[in-house]
């Protein structure tokens, strides 16, 4: 059941693919509070003061920057923005958090890493699990940017596969402490850390634990050499060594056993943070994009006026636009669902855990979207520039490297894709999203008789929203079937997961695109928002095109004959536009805006 706040109805994680939502009930950038610009303005300048003029020592694995840089972030609150009051944070809420998230790391990755590591899965296990005594040992500190943290899931034997270390604690006869020893790799901010959150085994336990060790080289705690990376090359990023390292019982995160649920928790928040750290991200590579693009002149026109040009810029700004719709979207769906908690007498710390997680799908679509579509974005950056697109002298160059890890690090997005669909499945066996009487009435509705009435799409972007509701049937059929077909075997047919899941991301981001496009046009008007409407149709259009080759990839592996004919006649019937849209004007109106503008002007 969806529940209600602000007398608003908030869909569960997962709901949006079986219940429509208004567009009255999302939220979007242009919701921000004054607060809230405020905020941006801030981030915006310190990044254009403090990381733009040094991007080229960022690229020269200054170490030292990216520490100082983050501790004047600290000095102005920004790395306590999601940490409560109590503990010397800023208690903002969680689309506030993610804000910060979206602008500090928009000029190069290794800020972004290093913001994120910190923030992310360095602190919030200890404001999200740790006892009284322990956060207020440690949270003001890293909420000040005094001590900075990191996280050590990762080893050289277990990566995505993350319950799988070999790190183990080793209770003391005396029962006061615990020596840890093990092999931890890829640690993020390794090189300036004060304390880690590391996970070990204690004898054979299940699952793993998690504990606050403090970085003291006289403990045992010893770091290899800075990796050699792709990208993020002023990101710390080292080994750690586990010796004979002691810690105290009071140090355990949470109680024995419990690792695995903080890691896979903290991972949640840090998807979604990763999707915010792509946004600015991409805004500034079409920024420098346009700019060169209508200075650059060849065949005595700027290369901004040629179509091909046009048309990247226009799919750079309309991927961008479709990240913020849904990852500003889903923020907000988890900070009312953590103030309807914390209302409902839960903790701070449990209703951020239960808030977040009740959106895990969502944090996983995003994070893959997300990065993907940042990569695009700096390579076609890069096609733009041309033969400065390659060198490393001009921005692209890094802006395509250091986008790279992001679809590598919080979970692969493999591990991401399959976990979304997983998660719905788990979610429907639990009752909380109603996969099963929608996906029979879609079945009903292929073996009916399809309706001939002409739909009156008058409306704007009423065919693109009916549009969305019959791929949302798409998904359906294919996941639907496969589940029957397959029962909890499915997990084992990858490539079908993959293909499912690439619907489900597909659905989410077009529908957030149109929600926050119709939300505006009814209140601004429809002549403010022309491009913006070019923008949710054209995303649309590509999402209509992934989904088609995506679902008839999945039924043909596992339906056949009869059977596959009906669904693959169903999947064209959900996927057949009344009006196609005019691609090409689309692009050229969104391009226009770009280069009249000289930036990324939504
Ligand atoms: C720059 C950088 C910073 C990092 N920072 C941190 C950090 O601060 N803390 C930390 O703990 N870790 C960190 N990591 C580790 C990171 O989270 C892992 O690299 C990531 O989870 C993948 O693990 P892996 O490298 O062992 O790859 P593997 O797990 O070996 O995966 C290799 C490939 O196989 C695929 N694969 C694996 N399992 C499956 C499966 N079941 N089904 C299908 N495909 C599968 C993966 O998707 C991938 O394509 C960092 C990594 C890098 C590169």
């Amino acid at each position: 059941m969806a529940e209600t706040a602000d007398k608003k109805e908030i869909l569960r994680g997962g709901q949006f693919l079986v219940k429509e939502t208004a567009c009255e009930d999302v939220f979007t950038p242009e919701d921000f509070s004054e607060e809230q610009k405020m905020m941006k303005e801030t981030v915006i300048e310190f990044v254009d003061r403090e990381i733009v003029p040094h991007k080229e020592r960022f690229e020269h694995k200054d170490y030292a920057l990216t520490e100082e840089v983050m501790r004047k972030a600290g000095e102005l609150g920004l790395l306590g923005i999601a940490v409560p009051e109590e503990y010397d944070g800023l208690g903002m809420g969680f689309v506030s958090t993610m804000l910060v998230c979206d602008y500090i790391s928009g000029a190069t990755g290794s800020i972004a890493t290093a913001f994120g590591a910190h923030t992310g899965i360095g602190t919030m296990p200890i404001t999200l699990y740790g006892t009284e005594e322990q956060k207020k040992q440690y949270v003001p500190k890293l909420a000040t940017g005094e001590w900075f943290g990191a996280y050590c899931l990762t080893e050289p034997g277990a990566g995505s596969d993350a319950n799988s270390g070999k790190t183990k604690a080793e209770l003391s006869a005396d029962g006061k402490s615990y020596k840890i020893n093990g092999q931890k790799m890829w640690i993020s901010n390794a090189g300036f850390c004060n304390v880690f959150i590391v996970f070990a085994r204690i004898e054979d336990d299940k699952n793993i634990t998690g504990f606050i060790v403090e970085n003291d080289p006289s403990n045992g705690i010893s770091l290899g050499e800075e990796e050699k990376k792709l990208g993020i090359h002023s990101s710390s990023t080292r080994q750690v060594f586990f010796n004979d390292t002691v810690v105290s019982v009071e140090n355990m995160l949470a109680g024995r056993g419990e690792g695995f649920k903080i890691a896979m928790n903290a991972l949640n928040v840090g998807r979604i943070k990763l999707a915010a750290a792509c946004l600015d991200a991409q805004r500034r590579v079409i920024d420098m994009g346009v700019k060169y693009a209508n200075e650059r002149v060849q065949f005595n026109t700027p290369i901004a006026k040629f179509g091909a040009i046009k048309s990247k810029l226009a799919e750079m700004a309309t991927n961008a636009y479709a990240c913020e719709s849904a990852s500003y979207r889903a923020a907000k769906n988890i900070e009312d669902r953590i103030a309807m908690r914390t209302e409902a007498g839960a903790s701070h710390s449990e209703a951020e855990l239960k808030g977040v997680e009740e959106y895990a799908i969502e944090c996983s679509i995003l994070k893959v979207a997300a990065s993907e579509d940042m990569q695009s974005c700096a390579d076609e950056g890069i096609q733009i520039y041309g033969g400065m697109g390659f060198s490393a002298d001009a921005p692209m160059e890094a802006a395509w490297r250091d986008a790279r890890i992001s679809r590598i690090y919080e979970g692969t997005n493999e591990i991401n894709r399959m976990l979304a669909v997983g998660m719905l499945v788990k979610k429907a066996m639990k009752g909380h999203v109603d996969l099963l009487n929608p996906a029979m009435a879609v079945g009903e509705e292929l073996t009916g008789i399809p309706s001939f009435d002409t739909p009156d799409y008058s409306e704007v972007l009423s065919e693109e929203k009916a549009m969305v509701a019959k791929l949302k049937k798409v998904f359906l059929i294919v996941a639907g079937s496969a589940i029957q077909k397959y029962g909890p075997d499915l997990e084992s047919h990858q490539q079908l997961l993959m293909a499912a899941s690439d619907i489900l991301i597909e659905v989410y981001m077009a529908e957030s695109t149109i929600l926050r496009t119709e939300k505006n046009v009814k209140r601004f008007g429809e002549d403010t928002q022309k491009e913006q409407i070019a923008m949710a149709q054209l995303y649309l259009y590509h999402a209509v095109d992934t989904i088609n080759l995506k679902a008839k990839e999945g039924i043909v592996s596992f339906a056949e004959g009869d059977e596959q004919r009906m669904m693959l006649m169903g999947l064209k019937r959900f996927t057949k536009y009344q009006n196609q849209p005019n691609v090409v004007a689309l692009r050229n109106l969104i391009a226009e805006k770009v280069t009249s503008e000289n930036t990324y002007p939504f």
